[in-house]
């Protein structure tokens, strides 16, 4: 008797150790439990029954950098707190991941003024912006889902697709040069 007959129809898949890695990385992707302003009770809201984000692998809000991969800055940046904003950063392992959540983050928004940074990219590495004010949690969703498809592209040989990807309130996507 043949192996085939012991161990049955076993089927074969191969894949390569990227995908692996990849796919590892965006279905456990840990969200740093922090928020600047308005647009953080969206982001709370994504993560209710109705939107599930846990249906990502991301119902885990870590509340310390060292456990979160992922940085949703979600509210205006005060000159103040970019500091701070800087160091949860730089406290966070690599890989890591950053969102500018709604049109604050991303480029001062409304408050055109001295306190407030015109775009929290003057401070951290921004790969997804979220447009709107606030945005819905459909729309982080959709940035969540991007940056997704965003990281399955990256190389683990530590190479990563540095152009940020801007996500219009009409959900059109710009790949910014
Ligand atoms: S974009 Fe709008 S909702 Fe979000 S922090 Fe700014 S003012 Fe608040």
């Amino acid at each position: 008797m043949g192996i085939e007959e012991k161990a049955g129809n076993l089927g074969v898949v191969t894949t390569s150790l990227e995908t692996v890695v990849n796919w590892g990385r965006t279905n456990a992707m840990w969200p740093l439990l922090f928020g600047l302003a308005c647009c953080a009770i969206e982001m709370m809201g994504a993560q209710g029954s109705n939107y599930d984000l846990s249906r990502f692998g991301m119902e885990l809000n870590r509340a310390s950098p060292r456990q979160a991969d992922l940085m949703i800055v979600a509210g205006r940046v005060s000159r103040k707190m970019a500091p701070v904003v800087r160091r949860l950063y730089d406290q966070m392992p690599e890989p890591k991941w950053v969102i500018a959540m709604g049109d604050c983050a991303a480029c001062g928004g409304v408050f055109n003024n001295y306190a407030i940074v015109q775009g929290v990219d003057e401070v951290v590495p921004v790969d997804v912006y979220v447009a709107g004010c606030p945005p819905r949690p459909e729309a982080l969703i959709d940035g969540i889902m991007m940056l997704h498809e965003k990281v399955k592209r990256e190389k683990i040989s530590g190479v990563r697709e540095d152009a940020p990807i801007r996500i219009t309130s009409k959900n059109q996507l710009i790949q910014v040069k």
